[in-house]
């Protein structure tokens, strides 16, 4: 089962923001969407999505998601978009229990508080979501996305969740939890996209890497096939040596020779 989208293309105001995107990601495995800042990495999230007005089509399990309804669409993927910002005063439990309304799924109210275990906030039900900090704010609408999709596979069809740079206000701990998590529920059978900023976590955790240059997808492979000194190098337009970890020769970026210039004329 995939998640398939073809010859997307955007236009926002006057700019072609996407041009002719073919994009697809396999259940069972975690895709990374990487690329310079502004390369589209959002947008062509937002369009596999639905969220933002596009030419193309996009498939998912198989079925043209300009015919399924929305109800439908939510009991099968869950996203969890850049930042969310809520209006009222809700708890955390709270929050995290409108994942249960969304995903329409079996509705098992015990669901919402082993999300919250899963991200590590199993203490926080009772807090005022907006007195949290940014970082333990994510936590909370990741486990309001898995609340949504729980179950990876229900009845032989895999669920998704599409995650716009999910681990961008943690700290490195955190990282690891919700990468593992998101590792863990693509070996139980469902599908996982994320937009990444951080390449050597896409490297420890990515089954498959979509890199973006300007609206187009510039490369895709394994994370040692994308990620190289050329490619980098050409797309980010800086030169970061790329070495591996033995012996499952996991690249590495290690800008070491820029920190030591930095240092000596400092
Ligand atoms: P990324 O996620 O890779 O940083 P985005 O998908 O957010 O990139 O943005 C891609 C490009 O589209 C950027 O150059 C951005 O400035 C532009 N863009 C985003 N939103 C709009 C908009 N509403 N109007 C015009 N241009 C936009």
């Amino acid at each position: 089962m995939t998640l398939q989208a073809r010859n997307i293309s955007v236009k926002l105001g006057r700019r072609r923001v996407l041009a002719g995107v073919d994009f697809s990601a396999s259940a069972g495995r975690v895709t990374a969407i990487v690329g310079p800042n502004g390369s589209g990495k959002t947008t062509l999230l937002r369009s596999i999505t639905g969220e933002v007005a596009h030419q193309g089509e996009v498939r998912l399990n198989g079925a043209d998601v300009a015919n399924l309804q929305p109800w439908q669409l939510a009991a099968i993927r869950a996203v969890q978009p850049q930042s969310s910002s809520i209006a009222f005063p809700f708890n955390v439990l709270e929050i995290v229990r409108l994942g249960l309304s969304a995903g329409l799924s079996a509705a098992d109210s015990s669901v919402p508080m082993k999300a919250l275990q899963a991200v590590g906030l199993n203490r926080f039900a009772g807090r005022m979501y907006q007195g949290l900090s940014g970082g333990e704010q994510q936590r909370v609408q990741l486990a309001r996305v898995i609340t949504q999709v729980w179950e990876p596979v229900v009845d032989g069809i895999p669920r998704w969740l599409i995650l716009d740079e999910p681990v961008a206000s943690l700290d490195i701990g955190h990282q690891f939890t919700v990468m593992d998590l998101a590792r863990d529920y693509a070996a139980r059978g469902g599908g996982v996209v994320a937009v990444m900023h951080d390449l050597n976590l896409t490297a420890m955790f990515a089954d498959y890497v979509v890199l973006m240059e300007t609206g187009q997808i510039a490369t895709t492979g394994s994370p040692a096939e994308v990620l190289t000194d050329e490619t980098l190098a050409r797309t980010y337009g800086c030169a970061v040596p790329v070495n591996t970890t033995p012996p499952a020769q996991i690249p590495f970026l290690l800008p070491q020779a820029r920190v030591n210039m930095t240092r000596h004329s400092a």
